[in-house]
């Protein structure tokens, strides 16, 4: 249920295991261009490094048809990170996307429906079908795309049912009208504002396929040095750009405030700022919170059943954690199966394996959003210690390479953040921060 990128990742592995995998998806989605789908789908969507190593897996030559297609890959140096407007020592092993949502998407999209035993199925999932303490189905109104007004409603049995239905699903709701508890929501205000806008791409900036610009320790995480944003050498000779603000310091449509906006962020969104043409609108998007759903601390699930993507957790974009999130679950939902568990089962084994990674992506994103004086919680366990190492150790990064790798993989999602706790590293960085 649900065949964006979360759904599609699903679908590719499994695949693997199933004689048939329907896709049941309401939107039209091949149809997205620009503007139209969902509206964070129009935001810049940066891989992370594990996301883009995720990828290649599944689709083995995908990064090439993306070149193909116009995307860009970024690696070492042409992959920049600044902390209160310092550049970071370069990465020799990082790599990451150059390419909209919308390219990568499709091109996803493109491979997983030409799996032999893949198809998809315009429509809107509106339940499950139980048998017993498993479900054994789905329930949906299926809507014929050459007349869209003659909707039917239909059923289809499934020895698995996956809700890729993203954060407003609505499977905790059906689970409660049958008797079952829905999986207990955690949420976190952060109240961020995003915006997007698309420059024209010529000769400037020949060596930056990915620049990031991010407030840190010195300036007490807000925008004071320079504005937090982003931007990423796409498709189409262009530049995606995205500007990032919480509360009242949200950024605006306005195309002359964004280009202020962008003179006060670090050298390569000035330049940009400075020499290119904007392309089309600014788009804008406003995340509430982030969200996840905690099925781990259910006592009772019904088998045949897993969850995956934002429906399980949707945390703040400004990290970029999302589609990579997607990707391991579903290197994850691949694990589980391989363990040749019965599917009729509660996939205990599944949302195991799942939590460490939403749990981590979780513990990053929250210790650094409650660094914003409007978060206020819930704070972790110990949350006082891992804010002010975690300070160090950002700190450190922007002088040393060594320590900016280790945190940058946490930053990727190559690294469990528990890395970050490594004595050897914990030397080097108060060897650093002595040395300063
Ligand atoms: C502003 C913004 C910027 C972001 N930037 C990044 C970034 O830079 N990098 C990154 O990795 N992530 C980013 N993310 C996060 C990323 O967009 C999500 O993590 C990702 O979209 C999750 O994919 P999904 O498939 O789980 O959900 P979605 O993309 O929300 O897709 C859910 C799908 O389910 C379908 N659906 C819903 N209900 C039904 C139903 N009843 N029946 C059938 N189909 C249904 C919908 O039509 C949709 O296609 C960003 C998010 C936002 C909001």
């Amino acid at each position: 249920m649900g065949g964006s990128f979360a759904g599609l990742l699903a679908a590719r592995v499994l695949s693997d295991h199933a004689d048939e995998v329907v896709v049941v998806e309401q939107d039209d989605l091949a149809l997205e261009g620009n503007g139209s789908g969902a509206p964070h789908r129009q935001q810049l969507h940066a891989l992370l490094s594990m996301g883009h190593a995720q990828l290649e897996r599944w689709f083995p030559g995908i990064t090439e048809e993306l070149i193909g297609a116009g995307a860009r890959l970024g690696t070492g140096f042409q992959v920049q990170f600044y902390l209160d407007g310092v550049l970071k020592p370069p990465l020799a092993h990082s790599r990451m996307m150059g390419a909209t949502r919308t390219l990568l998407e499709s091109h996803v999209r493109g491979r997983v429906l030409a799996l032999p035993n893949v198809v998809l199925c315009r429509g809107r999932a509106g339940g499950l079908a139980f048998e017993g303490s498993r479900v054994c189905g789905v329930r949906f109104t299926s809507e014929d795309s050459l007349s869209p007004t003659t909707a039917v409603s239909d059923g289809m049995d499934a020895d698995l049912v996956v809700d890729a239905m993203g954060r407003s699903s609505r499977l905790g709701a059906w689970l409660e009208e049958r008797g079952w508890s829905a999986p207990p929501l955690e949420r976190m205000r952060v109240d961020l504002g995003y915006a997007t806008a698309a420059f024209h791409r010529g000769d400037e900036l020949p060596d930056t396929v990915i620049a990031h610009s991010a407030p840190g320790p010195a300036s007490g995480y807000q925008p004071t040095v320079c504005e937090p944003g982003a931007l990423a050498s796409v498709e189409g000779n262009r530049w995606t750009v995205v500007l990032a603000g919480y509360t009242d310091h949200r950024p605006g449509r306005d195309q002359d405030e964004f280009r202020a906006r962008m003179r006060r962020c670090v050298a390569p969104l000035r330049e940009v700022a400075e020499r290119c043409s904007m392309d089309g609108d600014v788009r804008t998007f406003h995340f509430r919170d982030s969200q996840r759903r905690n099925f781990a601390l259910l006592d009772r699930f019904p088998g045949g059943l897993v969850a995956v993507g934002d429906s399980v957790a949707s945390v703040n974009p400004i990290y970029g954690q999302g589609l990579t999130l997607a990707a391991l679950q579903a290197s994850a939902l691949s694990a589980y199966l391989r363990t040749g568990a019965p599917l009729r089962d509660v996939a205990w084994g599944y949302f195991r394996r799942a939590g460490v990674v939403v749990n981590a992506a979780w513990q990053v994103s929250a210790t650094a959003d409650l660094a914003q004086p409007h978060v206020t919680g819930p704070y972790p366990r110990g949350y006082r210690l891992i804010r002010w190492a975690g300070d160090k150790i950002a700190e450190a990064s922007v002088i040393d390479p060594l320590v900016n790798s280790a945190f940058m993989d946490v930053v990727h999602m190559q690294r469990h953040p528990r890395a970050l706790t490594r004595p050897s590293l914990l030397l080097e960085v108060a060897r650093v921060m002595l040395g300063r």
